[in-house]
């Protein structure tokens, strides 16, 4: 898990390996994980106990029973979500996810907010599921792991990703991506991005997210040619320059695209 990028490279999806058996004292489990991997998923776990497995590796104080623990959680994620997900989730680098595009995303709220008191955008993942991203200065963060206080906390969230944001930080930037009901997940400035619940649930946004960040324009751009409107101002979008810039020719000048 310290080096993602080579993981990636040699990665091999879940459904493509032969589980091997091993065994701890008079237990045994078939499992499909690298001992990293089985510990590296601990780390995202809400189970406190597959925590602490986590955290004493990282520490590099596990003991002898933890690898063998490890693996029991891990293959426990495949059951309580599914093979894919976690596969998927096995090829992301360690929560948060550090990506180093993050700043392209913030240049289009920077350009929209000399327009638009709240800039926000629209966007669809390839299931149809329509998700909002927006800008907010938000009164936070430091990643730092801590266990959570009561009461004087004004901003505390629940994650599996081993983070608790905790309040040190005022007028920090951030983008949203929440849909009517829900915030789903955090990007920052500083090239993070986190999930603000169970990252297991949230495999589609992950790969929206990282395709927005990657290259804005062109998650804008699908989002009109599915939807047939703008993603910033949600108009229809009809003119055939329009179409092909994703947005009208008033939000094109908002968001610093060329248009027609
Ligand atoms: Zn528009």
């Amino acid at each position: 898990m310290s080096q993602p990028l080579n993981l990636i490279a040699e990665f091999v999806p879940l459904d493509k390996r032969a589980a091997r058996r091993i065994t701890y004292e008079h237990r045994t489990i078939d499992t499909l994980f690298t001992d990293l991997e089985a510990v590296g998923i601990c780390g995202g776990l809400l189970n406190g106990q597959a925590r602490q497995v986590w955290k004493r590796s990282q520490l590099k104080k596990s003991l002898p029973a933890d690898t063998f623990a490890g693996h029991v959680y891990a293959m426990k994620t495949i059951e309580e979500t599914d093979l894919n997900t976690v596969s998927f989730l096995l090829t992301l680098p360690p929560l948060p996810i550090g990506v180093k595009t993050t700043h392209k995303a913030f240049q289009l709220f920077d350009n929209l907010k000399s327009q638009q008191q709240r800039p926000s955008l629209r966007l669809i993942d390839k299931s149809g599921i329509k998700y909002s991203i927006n800008f907010y200065y938000e009164e936070v963060t430091e990643f730092k792991e801590t266990t959570k206080t009561k009461g004087d906390e004004k901003f505390s969230v629940t994650t599996t990703d081993r983070i608790r944001f905790i309040k040190r930080v005022y007028d920090y930037d951030t983008l949203v991506i929440e849909t009517d009901e829900v915030k789903l997940a955090r990007i920052y400035k500083n090239g993070k991005i986190c999930p603000i619940n169970d990252a297991t649930t949230n495999r589609s946004v992950f790969e929206l997210l990282l395709r927005f960040v990657n290259d804005p324009q062109k998650e804008l751009v699908y989002y009109g040619s599915v939807t047939g409107n703008c993603s910033n101002c949600g108009l229809p979008i009809s003119d055939k320059r329009s179409i092909s810039a994703a947005v009208g020719p008033t939000c094109a000048q908002h968001l610093g695209f060329k248009w027609g």
